[in-house]
């Protein structure tokens, strides 16, 4: 059995950590989040209290340690052994985690330890550079894209289980900005890679949009 790696792409709230369990589950593969990865460092550097820049970035991020760990209860995220992975989910991070994850020495510490973590196959990676960047060779890249309405609106709901409560439309402003910061950045901006698969899921269930890539990814084990 071909053991490949699936990149999944694409921005904020288009269904991309959703999908990626639910694949990974199904296959029998590892699901590597690389968002929360990029999250708990915007915790330590919020949790520093210094300024936001490179030299302070650097030299954070050589002092912390960042894993993540499959469980029973799913994925969870550690910041220097104590798992943030509610914390790394609170607004103060979301708001602050694109000008984190645009410094360059973040980056190049997180891709390694991605490219560690995937080198052997058999994983499912959702983020935003994962098909053009951190594993380019993966043998299937699915880049999901939905209207904006439709990712307002999902956010909403998700963060009002966890007790969050903001609008639909501080929640739009929020994604849009992100994904503009994420797409404009100067390394590894969020883009489709020229041979990913795109899916709009603006109408699509979250099983409708899994059950496309389960067919696509066993299409390529079974050849
Ligand atoms: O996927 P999630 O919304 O949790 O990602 C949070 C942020 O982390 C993104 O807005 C982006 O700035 C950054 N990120 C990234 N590269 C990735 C994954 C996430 O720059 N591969």
């Amino acid at each position: 059995m071909k053991r490949i790696k699936i990149a999944i792409d694409g921005p904020a709230g288009s269904g991309k950590t959703t999908t990626a369990k639910i694949v990974a589950e199904k296959l029998g593969y590892i699901y590597i989040d690389t968002g929360a990865m990029y999250r708990a460092v915007t915790l330590a550097w919020l949790r520093s209290g210094t300024e936001l820049n490179d030299t302070n970035l650097c030299k954070l991020i050589n002092e912390i340690s960042v894993y993540i760990h499959n469980t029973s209860i799913g994925q969870r995220t550690f910041l220097n052994g104590v798992d943030v992975s509610d914390d790394i989910r609170l607004p103060e991070v979301t708001k602050n985690v694109s000008p984190v994850s645009a410094v360059g020495c973040v980056r190049e510490k997180l891709v390694a330890m991605q490219r560690e973590l995937g080198k052997n196959g058999a994983v499912v990676l959702d983020g935003r550079d994962i098909g053009t960047v951190v594993f380019p060779d993966a043998e299937l890249k699915i880049f999901l894209i939905a209207n904006e309405n439709a990712r307002a609106e999902r956010r909403t709901k998700e963060l009002r289980e966890k007790g969050i409560e903001l609008t639909v439309e501080e929640i739009k402003q929020q994604i849009v900005a992100r994904d503009n910061y994420d797409s404009q950045r100067s390394i590894s901006p969020l883009r489709k890679a020229d041979d990913a698969i795109e899916i709009d899921t603006s109408n699509l269930t979250i099983q409708q949009q899994s059950d496309l890539i389960i067919d696509l990814a066993n299409k390529i084990i079974g050849e």
